[in-house]
This record gives C-alpha cells, structure tokens and sequence, in this order.
C-alpha cells in the first residue's frame, strides 16, 4: 500500500539511475504549462522516496516511520489520491516507525528546541538527471563522490557563444533526508565556481552520518564532505548556528580545514571551540577531495586521526608551518 509506484500514471519509464519517470502533476500548479514530455521524477529508497520534478522543481520527500510532509501531501493530492487515502497512508507510515524513526525524532525535538530549524526548499527548475557519459557524470567520478548521491545536472546541451546556460552539477542540500537547499558547482571553472542556496546555520552531511559513529569530521567544502562522509560548514568560518547543529550530534568534533590562508581562520575558530584540528602531511593537496583523489577515502581517514590534535600549542605550531608554506 505504501508502493508510491502504484499511484503513478501507466505511462511512465525508469531511467538507469534509478528514476522513474512520467508527466509531472505539479508544474499546472507551480506557474507552468502542464508537463507533456514525462519530466516528474520519483526515487525509490530503502526509506521511502523522493519526488523531484525536472520542469518546474517542485520536490517532495518521504519517509516510512515518519509523517507525510506538507510537500508529500501536495504531491499526493496533485496525483489525484483521494484525500482518505493520504491519510491511510500517513498512519500506515507511523505504524511502522522504527528506532531509528523515534531516535530522529528525537534529535529533531532537540534541534527545535536549540532553535536549528530548515524550510523544506525546491530545487531549481529546468535541473536533469546526471547520466553516465555527460561531463556532470564525468566531473563526478573525477572528485571520487559516491555516485549514489542524488546529484542533478543543468545545461546538458555544451553551453556555446556568450550567453550560453553553464553546465552545472546540482548537489541537494538535505537535512533529515529532506531538500532545504543546494550547491550548484560550475563545470568551466570560471568564477563564481559555486553558488550555495543555504539557509542560516545550515551544515551539509547530517544524513550522511552512521546511527553509531563517535566521531564527526568537519570540512568546508560539500566535495571534502561527500568523499569522506562529513559535514560540510560551505565557506572557511563557523558560525554559531552551525556550531549548535554540530553539537547537537553529540560526538567527537575533528575539523580539517583546506591548507590555505582562509583554511588556517578555520583553525582558530576550532581552538575556541574547543575541537580537535586535523592537518595532515598530503604533499601537493590543498583539501580533504585532493586526499581522497590522490590516496583514496580509506588512507585519507586513517591519516586523518593519526593527525588529530587537541593541544593548543601543537596546533598553533601546525598551523604556522603550512601559513610558511603557503608563503614560499
Ligand atoms: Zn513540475
């Protein structure tokens, strides 16, 4: 009954990365003409699904154990479920609300409670699939990112003369597995590189944390995070909002800034904090998605506890040997 496929028009097809497709309802109502070239997209996950549509952007998610979002229900009542059904298929959710499902709930009561609270948000309209043999997918695979990540594409067509869209991978901020904003890296390289639609406190990675880790690696960047399963704070500061989030989890912090000069700022904002700093020896990388390209995930984690420093001084010490070398 909770089979989201069952709902879905007959007209539809699955795509190789794991989408479904078929004509979305929810462009009429979001200001734009109705979608005849099957553009609504649905994700099937081991939790539940998410909705993205590729015209309008509309997107919804949802998750077994927990209530239906307000997106969800719009969605639902846009693919003409009855409204009875809706609710039937709210309370067959809640039945199955797991202990993973009352531990979330918890550390959202927490969070609320801290005042750490995200708006469910679109992604932006007119976004693809990332599909293999794309520059986006190639791109991709170069930053050594798990690929079963939820990346969108924009500009699919090679961007020619002036004036032309620029290519982009799109990157989901989510929070609770639901979308509360995006990163959109640029493939040319010209700048800005990223446009980040964040709300205020926002850390990236929350939902890429395991249930039972003592340790949560902080990063700036969403490629660092991705690679390694960390949370990314998105620029070279950490402000208090996020510092309330990161706490929240409750476990051992290691920041690991970029050895760069906004990187070392990094540095003292984490003595304040009191968080352990990890700057490890990677000869000719700059960030934690250089390590991972150059050594692989496993051998960048491991040097990155083998380089965890506590110790004020032997930090400072660190930090004024890679401020020498970015000098020289
Ligand atoms: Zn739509």
């Amino acid at each position: 009954m909770l089979d989201i496929l069952a709902y879905l028009p007959a007209r539809r097809k699955s795509t190789s990365s794991g989408w479904t497709s078929f004509n979305a309802p929810c462009c009429v109502h979001n200001g734009e003409s109705a979608d005849r070239r099957q553009r609504g997209g649905i994700k099937v996950t081991d939790q539940g699904w998410s909705y993205h549509c590729f015209n309008c952007g509309f997107t919804a998610s949802f998750i077994l154990g927990r209530n239906l979002s307000f997106k969800a229900r719009k969605l639902l009542s846009w693919m003409s479920v009855p409204q009875e059904e809706i609710e039937r298929i709210n309370l067959e959710s809640l039945r199955h609300r797991s202990i993973q499902g009352i531990l979330d709930d918890r550390a959202h009561t927490f969070e609320t409670l801290q005042g750490i609270e995200f708006q469910e948000r679109d992604l932006p309209a007119h976004a693809s699939f990332v599909e293999p043999g794309t520059p986006h997918h190639d791109f991709l695979l170069n930053r050594c990112v798990p690929m079963n990540y939820p990346y969108m594409s924009e500009g699919r067509e090679r961007a020619i003369g002036p004036g032309a869209p620029r290519q982009a991978v799109i990157v989901p901020f989510t929070h609770h597995n639901v979308i509360v904003g995006h990163a959109k890296r640029f493939l040319d390289d010209r700048n800005p590189r990223y446009i980040n639609h964040i709300q205020p406190g926002y850390v990236f990675g929350m939902d890429l944390q395991g249930a039972d880790w003592q340790h949560v690696i902080v990063v700036e960047g969403v490629f660092d995070a991705l690679s390694i399963s960390g949370m990314a704070v998105l620029h070279a500061e950490i402000n208090d909002a996020q510092a309330r989030l990161i706490r929240s989890l409750a476990r051992d912090v290691v920041v690991v800034p970029d050895q760069d000069e906004a990187g070392m700022k990094l540095v003292d904002r984490a003595l304040e904090l009191g968080w352990a700093v990890s700057m490890p020896e990677w000869p000719g990388c700059k960030d934690v998605n250089d390590a991972v390209k150059k050594f692989g995930k496993l051998v960048t984690l491991i040097t990155i506890m083998q380089a965890r420093e506590t110790s004020r001084i032997k930090i400072e010490m660190r930090k004024r040997q890679i401020v020498k070398r970015i000098l020289n």
